[in-house]
């Protein structure tokens, strides 16, 4: 686990600032939901946490070290996207294992973290099979069964569910949650959706143009919205 420390951070993309000025904290074991209109910054501010967007000012750490002074292969992180890019011609084992390969991990450690991360997602009958024979929640469990095998403190997820039909997305949810509480690992998850954020985060933090509008727990922000903008995007069916 490892907590996640935004100071003063700014981007700027010539001469447009799409990240205005944004502190943030988020404690270790947290699960967080930045969420806001499409454009606000969500993954632009999720990219600088995982050190693959520079940082025009300020800084973001993980665990107290500033992301951009470690090397990227030992920062503990491992993103989710909505476009889970899996290789189509390989096994689901061999997709999971991947990242494992490139640290050229031994055999036995591998295949013990593929089996144990295909248990916890309910993929073990599926290990042999390519992507194109699974369906889009087999799909994402798949990416999520690729970042889980890195052990990283910290997960980072950007609109994961936001390629699946209405009743799957509402059961990844709850697999997303579970396994949260499984390996209690921090996250950061970014979605569009308030119904996403009311019932996955610990804490939400809203986002309007780059800024932040207000963060706490759901039923606070719910009950105590800040202001006409908080009030309408949370308070309004999706
Ligand atoms: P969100 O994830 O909330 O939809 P983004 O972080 O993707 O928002 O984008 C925020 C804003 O930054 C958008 O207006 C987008 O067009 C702009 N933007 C994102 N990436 C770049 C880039 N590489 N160059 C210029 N503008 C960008
Ligand atoms: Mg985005």
């Amino acid at each position: 686990m490892a907590s996640v420390t935004l100071s003063g951070v700014k981007k700027r993309f010539g001469a447009l600032e799409i990240i205005r000025e944004i502190d943030l904290n988020i404690e270790d074991g947290e699960f967080v939901v930045l969420v806001g209109p499409s454009g606000c910054g969500k993954s632009t501010l999720l990219r600088m946490i995982a050190g693959l967007e520079s940082i025009t000012a300020g800084e973001a750490r993980i665990d107290g070290k500033v992301v951009n002074n470690v090397a990227a292969k030992n920062r503990d992180i491992a993103m989710v996207f909505q476009n889970y890019a899996l290789y189509p011609h390989k096994t689901v084992r061999q997709n999971i294992e991947f990242s494992l390969r490139l640290r050229k991990a031994p055999k036995a450690e591998m295949d013990r973290k593929v089996n144990d991360a295909a248990e916890l997602l309910a993929l073990t009958p599926l290990l042999d099979r390519t992507p194109r024979a699974l369906s889009g929640g087999q799909r994402q469990r798949v990416a999520m069964g690729r970042a889980i095998v890195r052990d990283p403190k910290v997960f980072l997820f950007d609109e994961p569910l936001s390629n699946l039909d209405a009743k799957l997305r509402v059961e990844m949810r709850a697999q997303i949650k579970a396994l949260h509480r499984r390996l209690g690992a921090t996250s950061v998850y970014v979605t569009h959706d308030q119904v996403e954020a009311m019932t996955m985060g610990d804490k939400i933090v809203v986002m309007r143009g780059g800024e932040i509008q207000q963060m706490g727990r759901p039923i606070d922000v719910y009950d105590a919205p800040r202001n006409l903008f908080v009030a309408g995007f949370i308070g309004s069916p999706s």
